[in-house]
């Protein structure tokens, strides 16, 4: 499958990883929109939120823990964004799920 997502979590593709496991897989924003800005994807090709299905539950779950998991690695005890842009509206620009991590600084509301 061509998509750029799939490829980084297979090592056909360089980044800079900050954590993985046999289902997740999560590195480095190329353009980063904060002093820490990570990106959390499940290994299995999904191709947004709105693509998620109830046996996916689990897995849904588990980026959202591990999320929370780097951001106390990266010591962002102040706080910290989880977003997940899907969709055209949603500003989603790779079509493979991901969770965005945004900290080191404070977030304005509402986004843009
Ligand atoms: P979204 O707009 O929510 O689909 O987010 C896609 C994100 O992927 C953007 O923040 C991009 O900066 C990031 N991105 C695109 N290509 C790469 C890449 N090769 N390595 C790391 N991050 C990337
Ligand atoms: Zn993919």
């Amino acid at each position: 499958m061509d998509c750029l997502f799939c490829k980084i979590a297979a090592g056909q593709i360089p980044a800079r990883p900050v954590y993985e496991d046999e289902d997740l897989f999560a590195f480095a924003d190329i353009n980063p929109q904060a002093p820490v800005h990570i990106l959390i994807i499940p290994r299995r090709h999904i191709a947004s939120l709105d693509h998620s299905a109830a046996g996916d539950a689990a897995l849904l779950g588990a980026l959202l823990e591990t999320a929370a998991k780097i951001a106390r690695d990266k010591g962002l005890a102040r706080g910290y964004r989880v977003v997940i842009n899907t969709g055209a509206d949603g500003g989603q620009t790779v079509d493979h799920l991901h969770v965005h991590l945004l900290g080191g600084r404070s977030m304005a509301w509402p986004p843009g």
